[in-house]
C-alpha cells in the first residue's frame, strides 16, 4: 500500500513539475517576443522559421471557423464563431465579413501580446483588397459578396500562403466571383467554398467555382444556415460535386501539405 502511495505521490509531482516548466515557458516566449519589440538581444531560435519536418495544421470548428497552426506554432483563427479548440493563443484573427456567424471575437480568450486582427474593414481599405506579409503567413484578401445577402464591399475572403508555400484559400460568404477564373493561376493547395444554397451559393454554383479555380483539395464548408445548434452536416457536404472534394468534419483537424 506505502509502495503505491509512493508511486501515486511521484506521478503528481512530475505532473506538476511539467506545468510548472510549461507555464515557464509560455512566460519565456511572451518575454522573448517582447524583448524584440525593445530591439533586446536575439532570440537563439528564429521563431519565423519552421521546425524541420513540421507541418502546419488545420482544424476546421464547424461552420466557417478554422484554426491553422503553422510549423512555426503560430496560431491564425478564421471567422471565430462555434465549435471548440479556442484555448491556444492567437497569432492572427482573420475576420471575413460582419455577420454574427463569423464575427465572434470574444470566443478567443487568449492572445499573443501582438496578435493581429484582420478583418474586412483593413481587407478593405480604400475600397481595394489589400494584402499582408507577417513572415510566418502571406495574406492576400479575395472579392467575396456577390449576393443579395453579402455586399462585396462588404466582404471578403482570404487566400493564405504559409512559409512552406502551402497554400489555404476561404471563399467567406459568397456567390460566384469575377475573380474566380484568376485565381486558377495560383495554383492553390486547399479551397473552401460555402455552399449553404440559403445565405449563399448552393451546392451546384460552388462546385462550378471549385472548377473556375481548380485546387487540388475543394472542401465545403458553410454547408448549412447556422441555427438550432448545427453547423455541419456530412450528408450533405458528401454532396458537394468535387473530383478534388475533401470532406473535412465538425472538431477534425488536418495536415497541410504541398
Ligand atoms: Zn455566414
Amino acid at each position: 500500500m506505502k509502495r503505491i502511495v509512493e508511486i501515486i505521490m511521484s506521478a503528481f509531482l512530475a505532473f506538476i513539475l511539467a506545468a510548472c516548466t510549461g507555464t515557464a515557458s509560455n512566460q519565456a516566449e511572451k518575454n522573448e517576443q517582447k524583448g524584440e519589440q525593445n530591439s533586446a538581444p536575439a532570440a537563439e531560435t528564429d521563431e519565423t522559421k519552421p521546425s524541420e519536418g513540421a507541418k502546419a495544421k488545420l482544424l476546421y470548428m464547424g461552420h466557417a471557423s478554422l484554426r491553422i497552426t503553422t510549423a512555426e506554432g503560430k496560431v491564425i483563427y478564421i471567422d471565430p464563431f462555434v465549435g471548440e479548440g479556442y484555448e491556444p493563443a492567437a497569432d492572427l484573427i482573420l475576420v471575413t465579413h460582419a455577420h454574427f456567424d463569423h464575427n465572434a471575437l470574444d470566443k478567443i480568450k487568449n492572445r499573443k501580446d501582438d496578435c493581429r486582427t484582420i478583418t474586412w474593414k483593413e481587407a478593405l481599405a480604400d475600397g481595394k483588397h489589400q494584402s499582408f506579409d507577417l513572415g510566418y503567413v502571406k495574406i492576400e484578401a479575395v472579392e467575396a459578396g456577390y449576393n443579395k445577402n453579402h455586399d462585396v464591399k462588404e466582404c471578403v475572403g482570404y487566400i493564405l500562403t504559409l512559409s512552406d508555400g502551402v497554400t489555404v484559400y476561404v471563399s467567406g460568404d459568397t456567390s460566384k466571383t469575377q475573380q474566380m477564373p484568376e485565381l486558377a493561376e495560383k495554383k492553390l493547395d486547399y479551397a473552401f467554398y460555402c455552399c449553404d444554397g440559403v445565405y449563399n451559393m448552393d451546392l451546384p454554383e460552388a462546385a462550378e467555382c471549385a472548377k473556375l479555380v481548380g485546387a487540388k483539395h475543394d472542401i465545403p464548408y458553410h454547408v448549412i444556415a447556422a441555427k438550432d445548434g448545427k453547423y455541419f452536416d456530412r450528408e450533405r457536404a458528401e454532396q458537394f460535386d468535387s473530383p478534388n472534394r475533401l470532406v473535412i468534419g465538425e472538431g477534425e483537424e488536418i495536415e497541410l501539405v504541398k
